[in-house]
């Protein structure tokens, strides 16, 4: 048996690959991007009362992540990579049917787009349905899960000082919160856990239209050394 389910919309993202996006929504609030809407659900009627929700789950595809052949278990980096846990235990992008879900904030609601953010959502990532947020019944207060029991560590951030002129320059142009957003991003540590790095060691990822580059200059500090436009 099979459905047929088609995308209500794509992200347009600040993330422009896999690498360095936070592991949930909510852990980068200056992580922004639009849902635009495609047809015919880029009508106003749509969205119409979505005003007056504050946050809204979307369901999406992984759509770089998708495999073939189904998996039972998998290794997620929240567990450094190498324990191994039922499919149906973690959040892991590769899973049947690739589909993901995210609670994320609404800015602004216009026919056929929605402003969003503390998203988790690569660029270009199609959307399969958004529903609004109900405190009520989506806050559980005696929830428990000790496979992910808190939200992850966080690490120091430190800047050369070239470094955070170019992103507060790239971010008047951007007309977005790029420094907060490197912060919060790089303060998740997104390097592969079984990963030691050493000083010399260099990461990259970009963001919006530029390439950050940082290095670990001591175990748990990130120090950023550039900010330069994307290749
Ligand atoms: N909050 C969602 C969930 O629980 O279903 C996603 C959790 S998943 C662990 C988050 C990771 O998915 C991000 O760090 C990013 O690397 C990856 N990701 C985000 N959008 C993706 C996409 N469209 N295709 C493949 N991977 C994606």
């Amino acid at each position: 048996m099979s459905y047929k389910v088609s995308p209500v919309g794509f992200v347009h993202s600040c993330f422009k690959e896999k690498f360095a996006i936070p592991r949930q929504p909510q852990l980068a609030p200056a992580a922004r991007g639009v849902l635009e809407l495609v047809a015919p659900f880029d009508q106003g009627e749509a969205v119409q009362g979505l005003e007056q929700v504050s946050h809204v789950w979307l369901l999406f595809l992984f759509h770089q992540a998708l495999e073939d052949k189904p998996r039972l278990k998998v290794r997620p980096p929240r567990l450094g990579g190498n324990t191994s846990m039922g499919v149906f235990a973690t959040r892991a992008t590769h899973r049947p049917n690739g589909i993901g879900q995210s609670v994320v904030k609404l800015d602004k609601v216009e026919p056929g787009r929605l402003w969003i953010s503390g998203i988790d959502l690569l660029d270009g990532t199609p959307v399969l349905d958004i529903k609004p947020y109900v405190p009520y019944a989506d806050i559980v207060d005696s929830a428990t899960n000790t496979i992910a029991s808190s939200a992850p560590q966080l690490i120091a951030v430190q800047w050369l000082k070239t470094a955070l002129q170019q992103a507060q320059g790239h971010a008047e142009r951007l007309s977005e919160p790029l420094v907060a957003l490197i912060e919060q991003c790089l303060a998740q540590d997104p390097r592969p856990a079984y990963q030691v790095p050493t000083s010399e060691r260099e990461y990259g990822a970009q963001f919006w239209d530029v390439d950050v580059r940082w290095h670990y200059p001591e175990p748990g500090m990130i120090c950023v050394l550039e900010v330069v436009p994307a290749q």
